[in-house]
């Protein structure tokens, strides 16, 4: 971690003694530090022991998934992140458990949303470091540095962001927040990974990795590309770039430390990904193309997670979780949610045949 450090510039070039530092880590979920889906806290104590050196005052913070939200902490306690943060005297909380958690904040140059609610830690902070997991994720393919902002405000806003239901959209209203909450140096946990259904149900893969950039956009491009995805995959990554809030061309990124080519692990990729049809094609496809979450009953508990934390309120209990397709978006928060793994995604006939 400190030789990571180090080839950006070193952790006191980033932040000057009294700052107060937010280290914005990824608690998608209660789950422990070999599941490969929260940040290691082995990560986070190296980051925060750098910062403290630095003279900075961290404070590690996440919301974890819709449900989850409300002040609860028992992903902080079983990610592991709980007990570093006590180990080195440091305050670690959910967004949610202080007081007015989230504030109104205008997003100046929004495309799809013009205000968030914020989460005050992030705003009230002088530096944001953002600490993502290198993961492959349903809905967007990629999940990373950019996208782990997204984490940082209230379930409204999440609402809202997924919504709007087609993948660009939603790609452009992470970056929307990420334009408003941009932290000044990204840290990813990529020495264990997911592949697979990623964010949450995905399998662990190694990577053996600590990557690290002023730049967050610049960060998942290299990321993304050492796990095999191709260039303009990632939206996220395109949107951010158009809008020169970061480098998206790997091509004029410079990589210090290791070459990525050398490092590259081809991750499985989710089943929802993108599907590949001719443009023409593409108005018929998008009917006909069915990627969608289909409930594994024998699995399900009726716990309830997914109809609370569906977007779109497309899902009803009677008396096991019932999909309303009219309303689906696909966003598959159902899928991510799903302490069983209950909600599979599944592709139609001609999905199989299309999805790269
Ligand atoms: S599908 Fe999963 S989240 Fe939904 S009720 Fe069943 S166990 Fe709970
Ligand atoms: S049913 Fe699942 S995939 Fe469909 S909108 Fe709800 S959470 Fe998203």
């Amino acid at each position: 971690m400190r030789r990571s450090l180090e080839l950006v510039g070193g952790m006191s070039a980033l932040i000057r003694p009294g700052d107060r530092v937010l280290l914005k880590v990824n608690l998608l979920a209660p789950a422990g530090p070999d599941e490969a889906v929260t940040t290691h806290p082995a990560v986070v104590r190296a980051v925060t022991r750098l910062v403290l050196e630095a003279g900075g005052f961290p404070t590690i913070a996440d919301a974890p998934g819709f449900l989850f939200a409300g002040g609860k902490s028992r992903a902080l306690r079983q990610s592991g992140i709980k007990a570093a943060a006590d180990d080195m005297g440091v305050t670690a909380v959910q967004f949610e458990s202080v007081e007015k958690p989230f504030v109104m904040t205008p997003v100046p140059d929004g495309v799809w949303l013009s205000q968030i609610l914020a989460a005050r830690l992030a705003l009230e902070t002088d530096v944001i470091i953002t600490l993502p997991k290198l993961k492959t994720h349903s809905s967007t393919w990629y999940t990373g540095a950019v996208k782990n902002m997204f984490g940082a405000t209230a379930t409204r806003t999440r609402k809202y962001a997924h919504n709007l239901g087609e993948h660009e959209k939603f790609a452009a209203a992470i970056v929307d927040i990420y334009s408003v909450l941009k932290p000044r140096l990204a840290v990813m946990d990529a020495v264990v990974g997911m592949e697979g259904e990623g964010p949450r149900h995905g399998n662990p893969r190694h990577a053996g990795l600590i990557m690290a950039s002023r730049d967050s956009v610049a960060l998942d491009a290299v990321a993304a590309g050492i796990i095999g995805f191709g260039p303009g995959e990632v939206l996220t990554v395109v949107n951010a770039a158009e809008r020169g809030l970061g480098m998206g061309d790997t091509g004029c990124i410079e990589v210090v430390g290791e070459r990525a080519a050398d490092v590259a692990v081809d991750f499985e990729k989710p089943s929802g990904r993108q599907v590949d049809i001719h443009p023409l094609l593409m108005r018929l496809g998008n009917r006909l193309v069915k990627v969608e979450p289909h409930l594994v009953r024998d699995a399900c508990t009726r716990c309830q997670i997914c109809m609370k934390s569906c977007p779109a309120d497309a899902i009803a209990m009677d008396p096991y979780p019932r999909i309303d397709r009219s309303l689906c978006i696909q966003c598959f928060c159902c899928n991510e949610m799903c302490p069983e793994g209950a909600m599979e995604i599944r592709k139609n006939w001609l999905a199989r045949r299309l999805v790269r």
